[in-house]
């Protein structure tokens, strides 16, 4: 049977877009940021106003570096999930 959610997808108003992005942002925010959440949306978190929450969380990797810093760890996991 065919799932309407993905059949709809690509014809969805860019409201509903929207709402998507906003909800996926506040979803992340609670359960704690990860570099591929800034990764997917780095105009929030980086260049938008949830850069004060990625410059508060750190990227968990040893050295102390936060999720607006450039982290070696954070680079090569990067690089390995290409
Ligand atoms: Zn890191």
């Amino acid at each position: 049977m065919p799932s309407p959610m993905s059949a709809d997808r690509s014809s969805w108003p860019s409201r509903t877009h929207e709402a998507v992005t906003r909800m996926r942002r506040r979803h992340a925010a609670r359960r704690g940021l990860t570099p591929a959440d800034i990764a997917a949306d780095p105009e929030y978190w980086i260049a938008g106003p949830g850069r004060v929450l990625a410059e508060a969380t750190p990227c968990g990797h040893p050295g102390g570096y936060r999720l607006t810093d450039s982290c070696p760890a954070c680079d090569a996991d990067e690089e390995t999930h290409r």
